[in-house]
């Protein structure tokens, strides 16, 4: 379980980060309009259109997937389990929760789970 003082922090940041996703989903959802027709813009810069539209479509999907988990994370950030190990039932060291808010897992368990 967290210190108060480390709590406080770590809502901070928290809400820092879901700040700054939210920025980036916007400004992602910008860059993944429909691409104009092929009479509008060259063939060549179409296809550079659609493979940069495909990278932050790509962007767009994780910046959400981070906001729900981010925002996830905060509404447990005062239950008696948060910052434990849904694996090893092991406390998350502070440092990671500050770098990885939304992970539940400690260092060792994520990384058997992703190899
Ligand atoms: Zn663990």
């Amino acid at each position: 379980m967290m210190e108060n003082e480390q709590k406080e922090n770590f809502r901070k940041h928290i809400t820092d980060r879901i700040q700054s996703v939210k920025k980036d989903i916007i400004s992602f959802k910008a860059l993944t309009r429909p691409i104009a027709p092929d009479n509008a813009v060259g063939r060549i810069s179409r296809m550079d259109a659609i493979n940069s539209k495909s990278i932050n479509e790509e962007a767009l999907r994780k910046a959400e997937n981070t906001l729900v988990k981010l925002e996830s994370a905060f509404k447990i950030i005062d239950d008696d389990d948060f910052g434990t190990c849904i694996e090893c039932d092991k406390p998350i060291p502070f440092a990671r929760l500050m770098i990885l808010p939304e992970t539940s897992l400690c260092v060792g368990c994520a990384e058997k789970l992703t190899g």
